[in-house]
């Protein structure tokens, strides 16, 4: 068995994602525990390759560039099989538990004929296994999960592997696509885009999210002026107000919604329902806030405010700004 470790470079529109750089972080953890390298692979149309330097600067010590004008967009049929023809040279595969990563590792597990981890948020490393946690039943038991077989195809929990500055090689090699990706069954014709400006759920270190604590729709712009007063930070929210139009749907967290792991958690006048504590319960810090002390919320929070949401929005709003003004 190999005891490198091949890790999927997740870009989007000619970027790179941070996805990459926590597949690259996760696949160290197994590389450095048996003395093996990291490689990334890199697909995307002619000019993803720019973006090796980076790659390295996180921890690669090769990328394996796959540039085709047909990778412009997701194209997991010949991504899938590229990655898994390679495979032969690698003892474990790691993607980002992303929705591109979902995708892709079932796919590389089954062309491999191995079995997949998915949404791993801790891992530890033997000789020739690795045990990952993975929360199941919607975050309500977590499970350990022993890979025994070779090559071990783990996913991983976004922000569950922090990105690290770990200077390697990062050489590129280019490399010709497994199957020819203009021939795939699934083409993606257009990708649209979310607002822009807006920081990804999945990308941010602080989300502030809200509930219908907050009582109408117009009353998420304190949510909002707390996300900004952080200047990092992202707003999400529960399905009860997705589902009555006070945000978009992008912006659900949970069960059927996204599933994120901030550094920091703000739950705003939300009860903590499973469905939504299946998505957050991985944040590094919770804090709650609401006027019910009994609020399940409260069992996963790290610190809790009892009251009104409304009046304390704003005080947190300010103090924040007055912290960062320092
Ligand atoms: P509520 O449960 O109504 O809670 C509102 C909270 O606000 C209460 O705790 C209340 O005490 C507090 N509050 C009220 N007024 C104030 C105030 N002035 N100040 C402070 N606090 C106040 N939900 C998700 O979020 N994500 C999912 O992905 C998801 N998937 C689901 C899938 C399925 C199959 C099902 C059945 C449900 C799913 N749900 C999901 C819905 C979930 O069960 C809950 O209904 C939902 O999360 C509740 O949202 P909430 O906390 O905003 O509202």
């Amino acid at each position: 068995m190999s005891n490198n470790v091949l890790a999927f470079a997740e870009s989007r529109g000619g970027d790179l994602r941070r996805a990459a750089l926590e597949a690259v972080a996760a696949a160290r953890v197994i590389a450095d525990a048996r003395g093996g390298s990291v490689h990334a692979i890199l697909f995307g149309a002619p000019g993803i390759g720019q973006h090796a330097a980076k790659l390295g600067a996180h921890g690669a010590d090769a990328v394996l560039v796959v540039e085709h004008a047909a990778f412009a967009h997701n194209n997991p049929e010949a991504v899938a099989a590229t990655i898994a023809a390679k495979m032969g040279a690698y003892g474990a595969f790691v993607c980002a538990a992303s929705a591109t990563g979902k995708d892709i590792a079932p796919r590389v597990a089954a062309k491999c004929q191995v079995p997949v981890a998915a949404d791993a948020t801790t891992m530890t490393v033997g000789a020739s296994s690795i045990t990952v946690t993975h929360p199941g039943y919607t975050g309500k038991i977590l499970q350990t999960l022993t890979l025994t077989a070779s090559p071990a195809v783990v996913s991983v929990r976004p922000g569950a592997f922090l990105p690290k500055e770990n200077a390697k090689a990062g050489t590129a090699e280019a490399v010709t696509p497994a199957a020819d990706p203009s021939a795939s069954r699934v083409r993606v014709t257009e990708t649209a885009a979310g607002n822009a400006a807006k920081l990804d759920l999945g990308e941010a270190p602080v989300i502030v999210s809200g509930g219908r604590g907050l009582k109408e729709a117009a009353n998420f712009k304190l949510v909002e002026d707390l996300a900004a007063a952080f200047g990092n930070a992202a707003v999400g929210a529960t399905r009860a107000v997705t589902d009555d139009g006070w945000r978009p749907h992008s912006d659900q967290i949970g069960q059927t919604g996204r599933l994120v792991s901030p550094d920091l958690y703000i739950a705003c006048g939300i009860s903590g329902a499973i469905q939504h504590l299946a998505g957050m319960r991985t944040s590094k810090t919770i804090v709650a806030i609401n006027k019910d002390k009994e609020a399940p919320i409260f069992k996963a929070a790290d610190y809790g405010i009892v009251g009104d949401v409304l009046e304390i929005l704003p005080v947190l709003t300010a103090e924040v700004k007055k912290a960062k003004a320092q």
